[in-house]
């Protein structure tokens, strides 16, 4: 595939129903190449993930809409590179907000405020292509992923990411919802999945059991860190059990971790005395 151009519509070749990815101008260490929107349809229109707030984004946004009729954008979760370009696009084209509002604990964007209470299960009929919602927590506790049915192609948001594995995010996030969400998503015929960051996925199910392993394998390491070094704290645990990873991503390892240790404990696996957690 050719490489994504900022704000240059990229048709998704693998589909009948029209799906173009317009990258974000945000690349970074947390959002890779830029946070991925997704454009759908022939007529009528959604646009999933706007990214950030954005006046030369907007504009490609409109410029890719041309006089036809945006009817639904869709958030994925309310992280600032998600859904935060939501609201102006809004008053551009009067489209309805399609996502659930911010959740209370975390650095979430208030500025996106669907008027419906949306649901998992529900169904945006567009005619020529219909979405389903799918509710996904786990990185986040508001975080969707959105299926459009025809092609069987679900919008995974930072629910699974191409290059990379997300963050999980406690006290919101949960790392045993996440892997239930990643569960549920075994049951489901799947073709492809489309990121939040990064390219097209094309075998969904070899990604969602890669990804589960990798879970595991990492639970395992806390829990066997744990019992080679004894009671510790996070800073110290996470240069073990992210020995892989490079440190200046540790304050991040560290959260997904906490997430790890908040599992066990639940599992009555591990314990928590103040700050520092041992081995049951
Ligand atoms: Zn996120």
């Amino acid at each position: 595939m050719r490489a994504s151009i900022a704000g240059i519509p990229q048709r998704i070749t693998e589909t009948d129903v029209p799906v173009w990815r317009i990258l974000g101008r945000n690349p970074g260490p947390m959002t890779g190449p830029g946070t991925n929107s997704y454009l759908i349809g022939e007529s009528r229109l959604c646009l999933i993930d706007p990214g950030p707030r954005d006046s030369v984004q907007l504009r490609s946004f409109l410029t890719a809409i041309g006089d036809r009729k945006l009817e639904f954008i869709l958030a994925t979760h309310t992280h600032g590179d998600h859904s935060p370009g939501a609201a102006d696009l809004q008053r551009a084209t009067g489209a309805e907000l399609v996502g659930l509002p911010a959740p209370e604990h975390g650095n979430h964007d208030l500025s996106f405020t669907p008027a419906r209470d949306w649901r998992h299960g529900d169904l945006l009929d567009c005619g020529e292509y219909s979405i389903s919602m799918l509710h996904t927590p786990g990185h986040v506790s508001n975080h969707f992923c959105y299926l459009l049915r025809e092609e069987e192609l679900l919008f995974t948001g930072d629910h699974v990411l191409q290059g990379t594995t997300s963050v999980i995010l406690p006290p919101d996030g949960n790392m045993s919802h996440y892997l239930d969400s990643l569960r549920e998503l075994q049951q489901m015929n799947l073709r492809y999945f489309a990121p939040g960051h990064g390219d097209l996925i094309h075998d969904p199910h070899g990604e969602l059991r890669k990804l589960i392993k990798h879970r595991l394998r990492r639970e395992s390491k806390v829990e066997r860190s744990l019992a080679e070094i004894g009671s510790c704290g996070l800073e110290e645990l996470v240069c073990v059990v992210y020995d892989d990873v490079d440190k200046s991503m540790h304050r991040w390892a560290c959260r997904t971790m906490l997430a790890h240790l908040e599992k066990l404990e639940c599992e009555g696996r591990v314990r928590r005395e103040g700050e520092r957690w041992s081995q049951v």
